[in-house]
């Protein structure tokens, strides 16, 4: 996953952006940047780390324009080291071109391998550059052309951000797997992965861009392209249990109100005899709301999140029981001391976390644990941007739901149905990516590519990034 924002027409473009990344820091923590375009350079930024501590006074100072994109990375192709850090900028014989892209191409290895072949030199293991070696290899004396010509070839997930020296570029894969949106602030341009990044600049009249569409923007004015194949829309359903914050509009839905949606979907299929429903916090925290007011039984706040927990973090010499967990999450025990919990999260990924914390709550005194998870099984290895790549890891590949349950550990464990969780969409079911859950995949991808795509391990709350 990763956070995209850029803007187009604004004094200190880049300050923006930097606003904007604050916003979508939830979406990728490993590393950002941001470029700009001065009109006679195209300096560019990045760091390891959060946008607080990458970005300071005088790096933003120096990158000065009108045009500016930003990145905050979670990687899910390509390692998580500084050279894989995005924007990739690069000159061509068109000019320089910075891009930012949030998603996973689906044939990246195998373009890769052919344009190697042909004696390119990349430098980064990123997927996204193979997009900038398409376009280079293909100048077109209009630009956008170019970019065009390079889309046609990619497969998979992508929505991404391109500053050229003559105009910003937005564009959207024809699946839509991943959220991208539009608005004005003044008479600026500005596109977010997510509405809360608009929310904070005041940003107004936001849309979502079409799957497949593709926005440019000159200072002289709006115009939109498609791409020529346009399937039925798999918007990720992901985004809405998970990965998107709560405040954001994402794919028509606020993320929020979908959240209490599934929790209260989930309280009328997998009730509980309990005293207190609980999040997992922070990814728990809508849908136990919901859970709470169908159910009935009261909502508390009985595990605290630290919430400074950042990338420098020194791990003690000595084990420490549970310590990864520990340093995030602690349970609160005057509210769980001997009473029957049903614990919320949205999902179990390797089920290592969900048992710790399940044994958390035990030591804090909890007489009963009922967990309740608001999506289905994940099951099947995403390959269109979400970090849960290999199936082997993923504790429901490999086990039925009463052994999961044994393993974390709990009393009771149920998910929400796949019925359940797309009827509390407002889009058609169809028009949704579930194939985490089911399987069902709606971009094949094979041999090399896939093989590229499995190399990267899953990252859960144990690494201390995730909520
Ligand atoms: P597990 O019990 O599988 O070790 O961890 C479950 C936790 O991982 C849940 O609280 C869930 O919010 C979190 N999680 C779910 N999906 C992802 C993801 O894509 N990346 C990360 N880092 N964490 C996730
Ligand atoms: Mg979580």
């Amino acid at each position: 996953m990763c956070g995209i924002f850029g803007i187009e027409g604004y004094d200190d473009a880049a300050n923006h952006v930097y606003l904007g990344l604050y916003a979508l820091q939830h979406r990728g923590q490993e590393s950002t940047g941001i470029v700009a375009w001065d009109g006679r350079r195209m300096p560019v930024e990045r760091g390891m780390g959060h946008v607080a501590e990458v970005f300071s006074a005088a790096s933003l100072a120096r990158l000065r324009g009108r045009r500016a994109i930003g990145h905050t990375r979670y990687s899910t192709a390509g390692s998580s080291v500084i050279g894989n850090a995005q924007p990739i900028v690069v000159r061509t014989s068109m000019g320089s071109i910075g891009i930012v892209h949030n998603g996973n191409l689906t044939n990246a290895a195998s373009l890769r391998r052919r344009l190697e072949a042909e004696g390119a030199i990349f430098q980064t293991t990123s997927d996204t550059e193979v997009i900038l070696h398409l376009m280079a290899r293909n100048p077109r004396p209009e630009i956008v052309e170019s970019l065009l010509s390079a889309l046609a070839d990619i497969e998979g997930a992508f929505s991404l951000l391109v500053v050229t020296e003559s105009c910003l570029v937005a564009a959207r894969d024809s699946h839509g797997f991943r959220p991208l949106a539009m608005a004005k602030l003044g008479a600026a341009t500005c596109f977010a992965s997510e509405s809360c990044a608009f929310d904070l600049l005041g940003a107004s009249s936001a849309r979502e861009l079409d799957p497949g569409e593709v926005v440019v923007v000159r200072e002289s004015g709006v115009t939109s392209h498609q791409l020529p194949a346009t399937p039925t829309p798999k918007r990720c359903a992901f985004e809405h249990v998970y990965f998107a914050r709560p405040d954001s509009v994402v794919f028509g839905d606020a993320v929020g109100e979908v959240r209490r949606r599934l929790g209260a979907q989930l309280a009328r299929e997998a009730p509980a005899d309990a005293d207190v429903v609980v999040p997992v916090p922070d990814s728990g925290l809508f849908a136990a709301i919901g859970y709470s007011r169908e159910s009935g039984l009261p909502f508390e706040l009985g595990m605290t999140r630290n919430h400074y927990v950042g990338r420098t973090f020194i791990e003690p010499r000595q084990s420490i029981r549970n310590f990864g967990v520990k340093v995030k999450l602690n349970p609160v025990r005057s509210i769980i001391g001997g009473r029957r919990v049903v614990l919320i999260d949205d999902s179990i990924v390797r089920g290592t976390t969900s048992r710790k914390i399940v044994r958390m709550m035990r030591e804090a005194g909890a007489a009963e644990v009922h967990l309740r998870i608001s999506s289905p099984p994940t099951a099947w290895s995403c390959y269109y941007g979400i970090d849960t790549p290999r199936r082997k890891e993923l504790i429901a590949a490999n086990y039925p739901v009463d052994d999961i349950r044994a393993f974390v550990e709990a009393d009771t464990l149920a998910y929400l149905s796949l019925d359940g969780l797309l009827r509390s969409l407002s889009g058609p079911r169809e028009s949704y990516c579930t194939a985490c859950w089911t399987g069902d995949y709606s971009v094949a991808i094979t041999g090399e590519d896939r093989r590229q795509v499995e190399l990267f391990p899953v990252a859960t709350e144990e690494d201390g990034t995730a909520d």
